[in-house]
């Protein structure tokens, strides 16, 4: 059994990766922000020891010590790194999404290269964000694939939040490659980079005002929002989806299983969707908010868009993803006790 770090065990996908390893018996050391969010993943698992589940503080990912501490918890040797701010709720993009980002994963690396030398390898979560482009995605003769980056720089992204979560995304991803091509320590890298991720929540929120940016919609829907504006809303560019459970299968295969994947970027997904499937699969299993679903006038769709080809990742991966309307159910139904 292997000793993993997870970083940002808080988290949408960070939780489905924690529960993964310690389902199949593995050790998990991982960070959180606060003492409160360390209290809640202890308390869902009273029978663990800390051998097997450890939590450290990291309240500052921009500190450049910020990993130095849990690094050194002996016998890691395997690194997760997810923690990253995903969400546009900010007033100065370099400072809440791009500082975080990029300097909590050079600062991961740099703690691991010193201190935990047996470390062999690390998995950085990137995104679809690092792959898209903005001058293609209305080209349905382009075809996004592993070896594509998004072109945006620092200076593209001014006061926009959304170019600062791309830009942050972009620019963590990078850091990492180079960080690993300049500096050879002994880990290798893997970057995960899946596009929207929907699913079942099983991190601890209060109520659904916490639900992570991805899943926001589905709240969205079915609490009225949707009815309130009178249309299913239009999704932007990111036209692709891919379910958590497969994206935390990702990093476990990528991280204890699969040592051929070292070197790769692991472009997770399960293909298209639209907002107008969304809410179709939801008025037909959710007869119950039907009230919050009918008489919504369909969102716009991209005419034309970009295509994909993520065969390598399938090929290295054998994930056989799990369909929309299974991710989109079971989403609903993990919402529902925070619904009422
Ligand atoms: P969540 O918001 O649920 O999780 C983000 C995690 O990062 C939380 O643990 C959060 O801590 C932590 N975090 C955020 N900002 C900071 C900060 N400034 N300092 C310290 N910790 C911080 O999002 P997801 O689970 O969806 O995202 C996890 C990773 O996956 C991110 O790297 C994201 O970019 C990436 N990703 C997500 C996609 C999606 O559609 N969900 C798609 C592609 C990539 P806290 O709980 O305290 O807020």
């Amino acid at each position: 059994m292997t000793k993993v770090l997870v970083t940002g065990g808080s988290g949408f996908i960070a939780a489905h990766i924690v529960e993964q390893l310690l389902a199949q018996g593995h050790s998990v050391v991982t960070t959180v922000r606060t003492e409160a969010k360390a209290n809640k993943i202890y308390e869902a698992h009273p029978e663990l020891g800390k051998d097997r589940l450890q939590i450290e503080l990291t309240p500052d990912l921009t500190k450049a010590d910020a990993f130095d501490k849990v690094v050194q918890v002996p016998g890691i040797e395997v690194v997760l790194h997810t923690a990253s701010p995903f969400h546009f709720r900010v007033t100065d993009p370099v400072k809440d999404l791009i500082d975080p980002a990029v300097l909590g994963t050079t600062s991961i690396l740099k703690a691991i290269q010193k201190s935990a030398p047996q470390v062999r390898r690390v998995v950085v979560t990137s995104s679809f964000a690092a792959i898209v482009d903005d001058n293609t995605v209305n080209n349905p003769n382009h075809v996004y694939t592993e070896k594509s980056w998004c072109p945006i720089t620092l200076e593209d992204v001014g006061t926009n939040p959304n170019k600062g979560y791309r830009a942050s995304k972009k620019l963590a991803e990078k850091a990492a490659w180079d960080y690993v091509r300049e500096n050879k320590p002994n880990f290798d890298l893997v970057t995960v980079n899946p596009p929207m991720v929907f699913g079942p929540i099983v991190h601890h929120l209060d109520d659904v005002s916490g639900i992570n940016t991805s899943n926001e919609r589905f709240v969205n829907a079915v609490t009225g929002v949707w009815k309130k504006a009178g249309e299913v809303p239009n999704q932007g560019p990111i036209l692709i989806w891919v379910d958590v459970r497969d994206v935390a299968k990702a990093h476990v295969l990528a991280g204890l299983e699969k040592p051929e994947v070292g070197g790769h970027r692991l472009f997770c997904t399960a293909g298209f969707y639209t907002n107008n499937k969304i809410h179709e699969i939801l008025r037909k299993n959710f007869p119950e908010y039907s009230e919050q679903l009918s008489g919504l006038k369909p969102s716009e769709e991209l005419k034309e868009h970009f295509q994909i080809d993520n065969s390598e990742t399938q090929k290295l991966l054998g994930i056989d993803w799990i369909p929309l309307e299974k991710s989109v159910v079971d989403l609903v139904n993990s919402l529902k006790p925070l619904l009422k």
